[in-house]
């Protein structure tokens, strides 16, 4: 998966991160500088990328928290972290799981 950061116009503090899914959508999550949060998006297919703080540990809890509903049931997700640089030149964390049976588009 390779992200890509973009500045977001009249807002210096804030990066969006993306990628281009292979089920064809461009999902995009955005981190504000120095907050302690960290934001999402499932993609249609069942990809799932956060950015921001602790992005690892808020995604691990949003899994957790999906399978307590018995919204993945059946699905297995593999866990990753990549980092990318903001706009202002810190980096910002990444984490992303990626099912093992992903749905269509
Ligand atoms: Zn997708
Ligand atoms: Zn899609």
């Amino acid at each position: 998966m390779e992200f890509l950061v973009r500045p977001v116009r009249n807002q210096p503090d804030v990066a969006e991160v993306r990628y281009d899914c292979e089920c064809g959508c461009k999902p995009r999550a955005r981190y504000q500088k120095g907050k302690d949060e960290a934001n999402h998006e499932h993609c249609c297919c069942g990809r799932v990328h956060f950015v921001g703080a602790k992005a690892e540990e808020r995604l691990q809890a949003y899994l957790a928290d999906r399978r307590a509903k018995g919204e993945d049931a059946g699905i297995a997700y593999a866990l990753h972290t990549a980092s990318v640089q903001a706009p202002w030149g810190e980096p910002i964390g990444v984490a992303y799981a990626l099912p093992d049976k992903p749905k269509a588009h």
